[in-house]
């Protein structure tokens, strides 16, 4: 009988645990962006109104370039054309394609 063998699997328990709760918000997000429609951003949600982000982007009282909007910023991966899509600030939800907010950078290319 090896006397660590009942130590070595709890420990290994612990430790995959400790990965599987590090890791669930990870696949949340994955989730909620693949497999499941995903929520438009809500403007009141404190996290998105910090930036700033407003549906409509001639709204905004912040925006300094005005062809800058959600479908031509970096961050977006919404195919073109679709009236929204994800933004990599935003996980797990949708941004409005011609919305905006104070971190928005110019697509490359
Ligand atoms: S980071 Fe870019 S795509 Fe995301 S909400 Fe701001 S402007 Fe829109």
């Amino acid at each position: 009988m090896d006397h660590h063998a009942p130590d070595n699997s709890r420990r290994r328990f612990i430790k995959l645990t400790a990965i599987g709760l590090a890791a669930a918000p990870f696949a949340n997000a994955l989730l909620n962006g693949t497999a499941r429609a995903a929520d438009m951003v809500s403007e009141s949600d404190p996290q998105v109104s910090a930036l700033g982000y407003v549906a409509d982007a001639t709204k905004s009282d912040k925006r300094t370039d005005a062809t800058a909007a959600c479908h031509n910023c970096g961050l977006y991966t919404g195919k073109e054309g679709e009236e929204s899509g994800p933004c990599a600030i935003f996980q797990g939800k949708l941004v409005a394609a011609n919305g905006w907010c104070t971190a928005w950078v110019k697509k490359a290319g």
